[in-house]
């Protein structure tokens, strides 16, 4: 194991061999290793004075985390906890995520991608989808409170600006509504913001909706809105108050129908969903003109 380093305007340290899982995890940390690198070369020709990061993770070293509550919400979805279990107080780093930028959860050699949608100084809040044979799943759903997750992180370049845009228009798939979420809370929360965000999300059945309190609390914001589109949904008479149920799929013409409207460029198109659905809606946005699109992948 490497040390990381405390020292302002020091060189990343190397990770070693056995840093690595070995799993081809995307990215890898010689991956960020060699990114923090250039980054620090650069400034360094440059002459910039390079601030260590208060943040308590670190996008090239595993951080120690303890399970501290496993909720089922829905068909499918769990809420997990993680809490920071090594002696914080003699640095004083807090965790720092920017909404939308996700951090990678090792278990049992096996590392993957997931979006924070809340957290403390030291704890993480995590909406995850268990698939039927996922590896991961596997290992989530054997898991009980008091077991070790390693988390490093955050990565995820997208980062909003207070009222950069007039309208954030967010198009996500099952749990990909994890990596919108955050934003989408984050910008109804702030009294200085005048963007107007329209959630619009994709789910097999009813049952399956996770956030539904959450998102129902967005809506009482003046500046909120969301669409859920169920391909199976059996009866019209469903009602999840302050939220517009539709029947069906997000197709071409939903979103054209959705994007009329907005003026090209001060709208903000976020897109998560599976490589399909990403695909998809992408090229409906850049038909329809849109300027500003970002696709979490
Ligand atoms: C940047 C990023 C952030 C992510 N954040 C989250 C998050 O916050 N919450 C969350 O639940 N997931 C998130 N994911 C997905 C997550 O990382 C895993 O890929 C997912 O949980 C499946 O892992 P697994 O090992 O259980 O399944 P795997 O072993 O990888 O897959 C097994 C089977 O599960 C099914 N499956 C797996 N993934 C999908 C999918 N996305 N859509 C449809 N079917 C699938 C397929 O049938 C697949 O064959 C994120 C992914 C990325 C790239």
């Amino acid at each position: 194991m490497y040390l990381e380093s405390d020292s302002e305007n020091s060189r990343p340290a190397t990770p070693s061999e056995e840093d690595c899982c070995h799993n081809a995890c995307d990215p890898c940390i010689f991956d960020i290793h060699k990114k923090l690198l250039e980054e620090y070369y650069r400034r360094k020709k440059q002459n910039v004075k390079i601030q260590n990061k208060e943040n308590l993770l670190c996008p090239y070293l595993y951080k120690n985390f303890v399970v501290t509550n496993i909720k089922e919400i829905s068909d499918g979805y769990i809420l997990l906890f993680l809490k920071y279990q090594e002696n914080n107080s003699s640095n004083n780093k807090k965790i720092l995520i920017y909404p939308g930028q996700h951090v990678m959860l090792h278990l049992n050699d096996i590392t993957k991608p997931f979006t924070p949608i809340s957290f403390t100084d030291d704890s993480i809040e995590f909406l995850i989808r268990l698939y039927l044979n996922g590896k991961f799943s596997t290992h989530l759903r054997n898991i009980t409170v008091g077991h070790q997750i390693n988390v490093r992180g955050p990565y995820g370049d997208l980062k909003y600006e207070c009222n950069s845009f007039q309208k954030i228009i967010m198009f996500t798939m099952g749990s990909g509504i994890t990596a919108v979420y955050s934003l989408a809370n984050s910008i109804v929360n702030n009294e200085l913001e005048e963007t107007r965000v329209h959630l619009i999300g994709g789910f097999q059945n009813i049952s399956q909706i996770p956030l539904k309190k959450e998102l129902q609390a967005l809506t009482d914001y003046w500046n909120f809105k969301c669409t859920l589109y169920i391909s199976q949904l059996h009866s019209n008479a469903y009602d999840l108050h302050g939220i517009n149920i539709q029947s069906g799929r997000l197709s071409n013409t939903s979103v054209s129908e959705v994007l009329k409207d907005c003026i090209a460029n001060t709208t903000l198109i976020l897109i998560c969903g599976n490589h399909e659905f990403n695909n998809s809606v992408k090229q409906w946005a850049v038909s329809m003109n849109c300027m500003h699109i970002y696709v979490f992948e």
